[in-house]
């Protein structure tokens, strides 16, 4: 899979043609200094690219339809260090259809206040000239982030770097091809959708497979490339005894290894960056995939069970956005509660499929029955999420339209040993309540599927969801039901008078 190396940012700095060329060559220097200043605080992001000055209508709008056209690009920062009459920025803006972040600041970051002359004024009028590019940008009705401050302070390099993070995970949304196993689990609602309409706000294309053809993948992948996919498990994980070589169970091991070979050739070949599969729709499977979900969670895959395209296409981009970040990011389900005595919990997990980036520890591999889905005992990881602080994040299509519900949570050490709960799982309290939490988020008609994430955060996921104008609720430790409720209903307001951008 692409990483952000490969990947740039275009820095882009206006100004106009009657300052002359040596103010002119002023600018650029000093222009070029502030890229530096940014690239070295982006390091393991996307490399920001400086351009020449741009001074001219037809100039700007001839390097926003190049980096609109090349696909390395994956967004533009704008900074008028002079003054920039914003009509010449109307026609580039227009034609930009990559995400944009308004930069504003100054080549100084301390006035020479004994020396202060108008040749400095002149030359440091970012404080009027970048008021005059917002104004454009609000009139035309621009998606932007804008950040505001001097490059040297770690905050504007830590906002930089969540809508840099978020660049790429909308790049990888706008190219994301989805094999999609059998269909939707009969009768649920919220993991299905119009995924015709999701293609045209997020890129994300869902491709339906009969899962024979995944059999068919899964039964002609080689011995040899088992065993050794065998001995990686037993070198990485703690497998059980009886899965080991040798073992009673060591057959089931095979099998699990055999299904990660044949969905890891199937998504490779055909270029799919994210799956689903659904336990009613197993085909010639023997298992239900739960170790080869869990390895290919880990390498990047988005995934959803039960068909939920949504929230696999979501656990990519945010896989995407979290590369080189502390932290995991896995699919999740908000599946039992604790509701007390003592701190109210949430124990989420799945049938199986728990990503091990997510994990305290290293996992233990196991065979355990599965109630449903009639087929063989599963194989798969089991583990206990690390404690800290994350979010998960749902997406439902609320009717012509996705909607992003999210939730700060601090993930927990459970009260107690889990001694018989044979899966994945993490525990969390999410703020700012249980009961105020899970209110809003079904106030919210959030889903049941979420993405558990500890490496990215709200202000990464809320630049995102400006690059995809999509809406994002955020229920956190200052949320109330009465407020959330509100804002739902300016939301559904907002967004109906909003369509047609
Ligand atoms: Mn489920």
């Amino acid at each position: 899979m692409s990483t952000a190396a490969d990947l740039e940012i275009w820095f882009l700095t206006g100004s106009q043609p009657l300052y002359g060329d040596d103010v002119l060559a002023q600018v650029a220097q000093q222009s070029q200094q502030v890229c530096e200043q940014l690239r070295e605080s982006l390091h393991a992001l996307p490399r920001v690219v400086w351009k020449p000055v741009l001074t001219t209508s037809d100039g700007i709008r001839r390097a926003m339809l190049d980096a609109t056209a090349d696909d390395s690009v994956v967004g533009v920062i704008t900074w008028m260090h002079t003054f920039s009459p914003a009509k010449a920025w109307i026609a580039g803006l227009e034609a930009l259809g990559k995400p944009l972040l308004h930069l504003h600041t100054q080549a100084n970051q301390s006035l020479p206040w004994a020396e202060l002359d108008m040749d400095f004024m002149n030359l440091n009028q970012a404080a009027h000239g970048d008021r005059e590019f917002g104004y454009i940008q609000s009139r035309l009705g621009i998606a932007r982030k804008t950040v505001a401050g001097h490059v040297t302070d770690p905050a504007v390099a830590q906002r930089v770097s969540d809508w840099a993070r978020a660049a790429t995970g909308w790049q990888a949304s706008r190219s994301l091809k989805m094999a999609r196993f059998g269909d939707n689990m009969r009768d649920v609602a919220v993991t299905d959708g119009d995924k015709v309409g999701a293609q045209a706000t997020l890129g994300v294309s869902v491709n339906a497979f009969g899962v024979n053809e995944l059999v068919t993948a899964v039964d002609a992948s080689a011995d040899a490339d088992v065993d050794t996919l065998v001995r990686e498990y037993e070198e990485t994980y703690e497998v059980a005894p009886e899965l080991r070589r040798g073992g009673d169970r060591h057959q089931s091991l095979r099998y699990g290894a055999r299904i990660e070979l044949g969905l890891r050739q199937f998504l490779e070949a055909g270029g799919f960056t994210a799956f689903t599969t659904n336990f009613q729709d197993l085909g010639g499977l023997r298992q239900l995939p739960g170790l080869a979900v869990q390895r290919l969670m880990a390498d990047g895959y988005g995934f959803g069970g039960e068909g939920d395209w949504k929230t696999s296409a979501l656990l990519r981009i945010l896989k995407v956005m979290a590369v080189g970040c502390p932290g995991g990011t896995s699919f999740m389900e908000d599946y039992t509660y604790h509701w007390g005595p003592g701190e109210q919990r949430i124990l989420g997990a799945h049938m199986l499929e728990v990503c091990p980036t997510i994990a305290a520890g290293t996992p233990t591999v196991e065979v355990h029955p599965l109630s449903i889905g009639a087929r063989e005992d599963p194989v798969r990881m089991v583990f206990t999420a690390a404690p800290g602080a994350a979010l998960v994040v749902g997406m439902s299509d609320v009717g012509g339209r996705l909607r992003l519900t999210a939730n700060e949570i601090d993930v927990v050490a459970p009260d107690q040993p889990l001694p018989r709960l044979p899966v994945a799982r993490a525990v969390w309290s999410p703020r700012p309540s249980l009961t105020t939490s899970a209110e809003c988020w079904l106030l919210a008609g959030g889903p049941h599927h979420t993405v558990l994430s500890s490496a990215v955060g709200r202000e990464a996921l809320a630049d995102f969801a400006e690059m995809a104008r999509t809406e994002l609720l955020v229920i956190d430790a200052g949320t109330d039901v009465r407020t959330f409720a509100k804002e739902l209903r300016w939301n559904q307001s907002y967004y109906r008078l909003a369509q047609g951008w």
